[in-house]
């Protein structure tokens, strides 16, 4: 293997800008970056819209800021195939020239029904060759006609093998499929001719991509038999499925990977998520920086079984990564939830004390934005709560008004310097000792100082308030108590 070994490695993804940028795609975006760094290659970013129709430039900005955001750097491109149609016109007539493709005039309809009635008879549809052996005098008077027609190339009956770095010996038979559409005219081309060209023109050594494109690889290698290009190294990646095994819905992730960062998931999470997602490192190790992936990954620990996406586990290891931060850095990612969330106001509160409230929930948070819902109550002038929620396990009216007036004048007489969590509940527990049960005391105190049943705890969030605050909100509570 000696040629081989000396091959620069050159691998590429090549995303059509008609959908959002979604996981199977960062996915293969991912495992050809990690390659590429692994051995020092090159990974080429290809932008295949020769789908004039569909492909829309948002979709490509889309494609580009998620591949940035998750940290996925290319180091040539982006190319685009619109920007290129001399070289796919260049080959097309070569084609043409030399036999191997011809102009075939055959209507849509006419396809249609030679398509129902293989299928019809149990037969794999395919071209039935009607224009194959058009002369070129014919060819020629009906293009000048202006007759409606496609370019087709005259697939050799074969059998086609490959070895895939993943899937093992692949083989197709070139008889099921026929000869087929390459391009709807010189300008045209479509993707299994245009791919073969650029892979070439690229020097593209490795083909990573889903196994939802191993069916065409067989037309790809005829073509490129044809014009004498050396054959690249191919890997299907496995298919990513729902956690009931069926193909991936929206639901579980067909969505733009740009979506995950709206709903707080960091890029890091996600790159690690998707490593998993046909990788296994064959260790107990579960937490893989992209420096970390890049010393790791290899095409053999891929598998060739679906990979199934699990959203709990993106959670978890969003959660890792969360902790993994610093409450500088978690305030940074955290602003811009909060600000949409419209929580920030002028003056209250501060960097600091966001940070003592983000401190609060380091530990448990999963997304960033569940943040508005977990710590929106900080920032409100006024919570909205019913007099219920106040009320710990039967107590009465008249007891809840009791301990509220006892938790405004015991926190009254605290300095406003003591009021930090251990102070508050060195005192407040004292009070309650003597009381039978200690949430007459403090129940109604995270309420009204959170309006919520679960939050972090009364001491905690009474320090981060300030005296002022947590006696205001106390007051307020003996209003609505009343
Ligand atoms: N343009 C194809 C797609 O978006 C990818 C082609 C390839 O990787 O060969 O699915």
């Amino acid at each position: 293997m000696p040629k081989e070994a000396k091959t620069e490695i050159r691998v590429r993804l090549a995303p059509s800008p008609t959908g959002f940028l979604h996981i199977g795609t960062a996915r293969a975006g991912l495992f050809n970056y990690l390659f590429a760094k692994k051995n020092k290659g090159k990974f080429i970013l290809r932008i295949e819209d020769t789908d004039q129709e569909r492909s829309k430039p948002e979709y490509e900005a889309d494609i580009i800021e998620g591949l940035q955001w998750l940290g996925i750097k290319w180091d040539e491109g982006p190319f685009r195939q619109s920007d290129r149609p001399e070289i796919y016109r260049r080959y097309l007539e070569k084609l043409l020239n030399d036999g191997h493709a011809y102009y075939c005039f055959c209507a849509q309809e006419e396809l249609e029904a030679m398509k129902q009635e293989q299928m019809s008879r149990g037969e794999a549809p395919r071209y039935n060759g009607k224009c194959a052996n058009l002369s070129n005098q014919e060819t020629k008077k009906r293009l000048a006609d202006g007759e409606t027609s496609v370019v087709r190339f005259r697939a050799a009956k074969k059998k086609i093998s490959f070895t895939d770095l993943i899937r093992g010996e692949v083989e197709f038979d070139s008889s099921l499929f026929g000869d087929f559409v390459i391009a709807k005219d010189l300008n045209s081309p479509l993707y299994n001719f245009a791919v073969i060209i650029d892979d070439y023109e690229m020097r593209i050594s490795h083909v990573i991509r889903g196994e939802d494109h191993i069916s065409n690889t067989p037309k790809q290698i005829l073509i490129q038999e044809i014009l004498g290009f050396s054959q690249p190294q191919y890997a299907h990646l496995p298919l990513i499925l729902g956690p009931d095994r069926s193909k991936l819905s929206k639901r579980h992730g067909a969505t733009s990977l740009l979506e995950y960062r709206k709903q707080g998931y960091l890029s890091e999470a996600l790159v690690n998520f998707m490593a998993f997602l046909g990788w296994n490192p064959g260790t107990d190790q579960e937490i893989f920086s992209m420096t970390d992936l890049i010393r790791d990954f290899s095409l053999d620990k891929v598998q060739k079984a679906g990979a199934i996406f699990n959203i709990q586990k993106l959670d978890y290891l969003n959660g890792a990564y969360i902790r993994e931060k610093t409450l500088d850095e978690l305030l940074e990612l955290a602003l811009p939830y909060l600000s949409r969330a419209e929580l920030i106001r002028e003056g209250w509160p501060n960097r600091e004390k966001l940070k003592e409230i983000l401190a609060l929930y380091h530990e448990r948070l999963k997304k960033l934005s569940e943040l508005p819902e977990l710590i929106g109550f900080f920032f409100k002038k006024k919570l909205d709560y019913p007099k219920e929620l106040l009320i710990w396990k039967g107590m009465t009216d008249q007891e809840l008004k009791l301990s509220l007036n006892t938790l405004e004048e015991t926190l009254s007489a605290v300095k406003e310097n003591n009021f930090t969590k251990g102070n508050l509940e060195k005192i407040l527990m004292k009070i309650t000792e003597k009381a039978k049960d200690r949430g007459g005391l403090l129940w109604p105190l995270r309420v009204a100082l959170t309006g919520q049943k679960a939050s972090a705890g009364p001491f905690d969030v009474a320090a981060v308030l300030g005296k002022e605050k947590t006696l205001e909100r106390i007051r307020e509570a003996k209003l609505i108590a009343q």
